[in-house]
């Protein structure tokens, strides 16, 4: 049973409440709201045992609102070329590059950007890792399973490059598929890469780009909403083209 304190904490830190502001009976109401309303829950503005137990769930590092709001990111990549790297492996998985390329490989077949692997950290633009969970750019302490961060002035985790890739290498077991009490790494991947070409998380449950997942699960494939969710920031991309 996740505790109230839990809760109002994981609220905090996915940008639902503003940390260190007074707290009232209202404010928590509208922020349990705005949380059921983008994990698309019945919407009470209670904690009831829907959001008991949406909180529960293994997700993504990055915030989904800003001061209860959707987060305002319009930066797609800004150059024509995404060079990306591989730094630290993850110990449980040793084919977990190959996946990461093949997420990777399903972004780009629909961005207008030329996107390739460099051997040098220091030529990349993306530096891709396992990391402890108590990450020192990003802690991923918990529930979660990685983190990127947003393209330009959209920056949320450091303006320099490269920018992150984080996988959590030690709370949580990485594998190729749908195995109980694992995470399938292509799928985790797909959702990181996302926020790297500038998405943020989306509403609609199934889709690439929503926050939480569960263990024994994959998806490999963009979905209906990330597509146009891409075709908004990348008018000239392919995404639209294909259904
Ligand atoms: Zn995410
Ligand atoms: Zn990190």
């Amino acid at each position: 049973m996740t505790e109230d304190s839990e809760v109002l904490r994981y609220l905090e830190r996915f940008g639902y409440l503003s940390p260190g502001r007074e707290r009232t009976d209202d404010s928590t109401a509208l922020a349990l709201a705005r949380f059921q309303g983008r994990l698309n829950l019945p919407v009470t503005g209670l904690l009831d045992e829907n959001t008991r137990s949406a909180v529960d769930f293994d997700r993504c590092g990055m915030v989904d609102a800003s001061d209860g709001l959707a987060l305002k990111v319009s930066c797609p990549w800004g150059s024509g070329e995404l060079r990306y790297a591989f730094g630290t492996p993850c110990h449980d998985y040793e084919e977990a590059f190959d996946a990461v390329e093949r997420a990777v490989a399903t972004w780009a077949a629909v961005v207008p950007l030329v996107v390739k692997r460099v051997e040098n950290a220091a030529d990349a633009d993306v530096l891709v890792e396992w990391r402890p969970a108590d990450d020192p750019d990003h802690s991923m302490v918990g529930k979660v399973l990685a983190h990127a961060d947003f393209p330009g002035q959209c920056w949320s985790i450091t303006p320099d490059r490269p920018k992150p890739l984080h996988f959590d290498d030690s709370e949580h077991i990485w594998c190729d598929g749908a195995i109980r009490g694992a995470f399938d790494v292509e799928t985790v991947a797909l959702h990181e890469f996302g926020h790297l070409l500038g998405l943020t998380h989306g509403t609609v449950a199934g889709s690439v780009m929503y926050p939480a997942i569960s263990s024994h699960y994959v998806l490999r494939e963009l979905q209906p909403d990330d597509r146009e969710r891409l075709g908004v920031l990348y008018p000239w991309s392919t995404s639209s083209e294909e259904s």
